[in-house]
């Protein structure tokens, strides 16, 4: 069976190159689903809490929400970090705190300190779906993205077989050390 979680993320992008209007800066609020798949957890008769789903996918996504995305080609990149340098944001800013976990993919590379995503191919709605898969798939057993941004909606299904033991009292997923982070259960 499945569970699935959903959230907005609300960013801005553009098409460097394309031809039409997405090629100008401008903003969304896209729209997420994320489903896993596993067989029921029987001790709490569930696949997966959902709100642990969309914690373990939030600590990543948040870097995403309220910021700029950019191909990593885009002129805007330069000029932009070069305002953000003069006005001395680039580095951070206290009242920036909503701020997820650097990372670095094949894919995209995220920059809290300034909420700046650089990725390497267009962020369309189908790049959004390989950016999250390559930063949850070993997190999540996901079986389906879909990323809904205004009228460009995409969805792809993946074969995801992580093998994630769950604590038979609360779901979650046990620490590399066979306990819930939650309750202390600890795998015999
Ligand atoms: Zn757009
Ligand atoms: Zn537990």
């Amino acid at each position: 069976m499945r569970s699935f979680t959903s959230f907005d993320l609300q960013y801005a992008h553009r098409f460097y190159g394309f031809r039409g209007e997405a090629q100008y800066l401008h903003g969304h609020t896209g729209h997420l689903t994320i489903e896993v798949e596993d067989s029921i957890n029987e001790g709490v008769n569930m696949v997966f809490p959902c709100n642990e789903i969309k914690k373990t996918a939030w600590d990543v996504l948040k870097n995403f929400d309220h910021a700029l995305v950019l191909r990593k080609d885009d002129p805007l990149l330069p000029a932009i970090l070069g305002v953000y340098d003069k006005q001395g944001i680039r580095e951070g800013h206290p009242q920036n705190k909503m701020k997820g976990e650097a990372f670095k993919t094949e894919l995209a590379t995220a920059y809290p300190d300034c909420r700046l995503v650089v990725t390497k191919e267009t962020m369309t709605v189908e790049g959004m779906i390989k950016i999250v898969y390559e930063l949850l798939k070993e997190k999540l057993n996901i079986v389906k993205i879909t990323f809904t941004s205004g009228d460009n909606a995409a969805s792809a299904c993946f074969n995801t077989c992580n093998e994630i033991d769950r604590c038979p009292w609360c779901g979650i997923a046990l620490n590399d050390n066979g306990v819930c982070p939650k309750c202390g259960y600890k795998k015999k």
